[in-house]
């Protein structure tokens, strides 16, 4: 005992962090260690480990927010020890609302962020009424509290119509983002899924309408593809779903998926027909943290009105003062990213988000334009849906677009490559997402970057994915074995393998 703490008092006072024993030696991996250590230590430990971490601003897979501003980093640090849930209340209803007599400026930033996302969206709100709405942790969370209330929904018409209401479903299109067949699988909801086609990338409407059942709780609608940034046609898919339900006597509604698009039509195209001017769409969910423009971790879902979000989904709990009613999965949360998505909201105001958005569009234009001047792409994604470019080779039979995004990792930049759904699993893209920070110097930077790759790829005599099977054998239970294919991550690690090598050989001899 007396012995460790002279030690331990030595390495504080006498060396620097660097030099202590606790930086020199390792630490137990995953199990806890039997002393404490000094918190230089624990510090200088951690942060020298996660700078190996990729510069987040590089990142150009994610739609996630890397840069705010310093006036908000100092906001979100002053409220980083706020527990969200001891002082909100969530405006689910007007009375409710109305009841609570000492609400904390909290909840009123919370209060006003709803409404102002619900205007935003055109939500038919009387002079003063209150919108219905919840912050989540991002648009999963939001996805699978609205995915939860067409389900009630459904299930409460079906029970009082005396039919059968175990079966229910989604329709959707192939390209919908994982956090959908996430919520179709926790919540047992069957996900039909419209097929793409090559060269045809989003839901196509007429099929959707096609596949809607009387099982069906709801038709999802994505304002901005995951995979390749296009608007899917909202409005079409409303018109042609009031005609079925008229034709079939169902109320089929729909909900919009606008992860990345809810806080960018708005400000750029707000001719565009996609939110609650249309009729039968009854929620839509969308990611603060992406176009919202603040750190991850914040998402809304926003309803129509107060009868599209049954009553018996929320609960009032009373143990934290005064009565709280609350409808979201997790219970306690940090504060800060509320009060950022504030600070975004009165400080950029309209102007401010026009602004940015225009100008991510313009940066997405010249990078899409210096692609395609190198002759060597196919652009696969459209000027006018989220800021992003997606593109594939025009010829990859000697060099694939997984190799391309390998190769770009060594200027730094992280480019995702990935094969898209079904039909269309033959087409592989890369794609840059442009956010606020990914400026044109950067773009243009880009470019040089990827003219690089494409002649260092001419030069190379192999092709390293021809040597790769683009599949492998897998050993079922009873010991037979089946042939798979194998996932882009893998394929991905097999081809860095393969450069590793390459490199190493080149090496050897002497080639530069
Ligand atoms: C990002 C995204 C999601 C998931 O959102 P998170 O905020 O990351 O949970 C869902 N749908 C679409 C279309 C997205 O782009």
């Amino acid at each position: 005992m007396v012995l460790s703490k002279t030690a331990s008092e030595s390495d504080v006072s006498v060396h620097s962090t660097f030099a202590s024993r606790y930086v020199r030696t390792s630490l137990p991996r995953f199990k806890m260690g039997e002393n404490s250590i000094p918190k230089e230590a624990a510090y200088q430990i951690i942060n020298d480990e996660l700078m190996l971490d990729g510069n987040p601003r590089l990142n150009l897979a994610s739609f996630v927010t890397t840069w705010m501003e310093p006036e908000c980093d100092k906001l979100i640090m002053a409220s980083i020890n706020k527990n969200y849930v001891d002082m909100d209340e969530y405006p689910v209803t007007t009375e409710l609302q109305a009841s609570h007599l000492h609400p904390h400026p909290t909840q009123y930033i919370y209060n006003r962020c709803v409404n102002i996302i619900a205007h935003l969206f055109n939500a038919p709100l009387e002079d003063s009424e209150a919108a219905v709405g919840v912050g989540t942790v991002g648009s999963s969370e939001a996805i699978m509290l609205a995915g939860l209330a067409f389900k009630r929904k459904w299930q409460n018409k079906r029970r009082a119509e005396g039919k059968p209401f175990d079966k229910p479903n989604i329709v959707t299109g192939a390209n919908v983002q994982v956090c959908w067949e996430k919520f179709a699988r926790y919540f047992e909801v069957e996900l039909k899924e419209v097929k793409l086609r090559e060269g045809y990338y989003v839901m196509d409407p007429t099929k959707a309408v096609e596949m809607v059942d009387e099982n069906t709780i709801c038709v999802a609608a994505i304002l901005g593809s995951t995979l390749n940034g296009e608007f899917e046609d909202v409005k079409l898919l409303n018109d042609l779903l009031i005609e079925k339900n008229k034709e079939t006597g169902w109320d089929t509604p729909i909900h919009v998926d606008a992860a990345s698009g809810g806080f960018i039509a708005p400000f750029i195209y707000p001719e565009l027909e996609w939110d609650f001017r249309l009729p039968l769409v009854k929620s839509i969910n969308v990611s603060g943290h992406k176009y919202g423009l603040v750190y991850a971790g914040i998402g809304w879902v926003i309803w129509r009105t107060k009868e599209d979000l049954p009553e018996e989904l929320i609960f009032h709990i009373n143990y934290l003062g005064a009565d709280q009613p609350t409808f979201t999965l997790n219970f306690s949360k940090g504060s800060s990213q509320v009060i950022a998505q504030y600070y975004q909201l009165i400080r950029l105001g309209h102007e401010g988000y026009q602004n940015i958005m225009e100008n991510c569009r313009e940066n997405a234009i010249v990078l899409r334009e210096g692609l395609e001047k190198t002759g060597r792409f196919n652009i696969v994604s459209k000027d006018n849906g989220v800021p992003l470019v997606a593109f594939s080779l025009k010829d990859n039979s000697c060099h694939t677009e997984f190799e391309v995004s390998d190769m770009l990792r060594r200027f730094g930049w992280i480019v995702p490559a990935y094969t898209m759904p079904p039909d269309a699993q033959h087409v592989t893209v890369l794609r840059v997402v442009i956010r606020e920070d990914f400026s044109r110097t950067l773009a243009e930077r880009l470019v040089i970057d990827i003219e690089k790759v494409l002649h260092e790829l001419d030069t190379l005599p192999s092709r390293i994915s021809a040597k790769i099977s683009l599949t492998r054998e897998e050993k079922k239970e009873d010991n037979s074995t089946v042939v798979v294919k194998k996932s882009d991550l893998e394929m991905q690690r097999e081809i860095t393998t393969a450069w590793k090598k390459l490199v190493m050989a080149k090496k050897t001899n002497g080639v530069c």
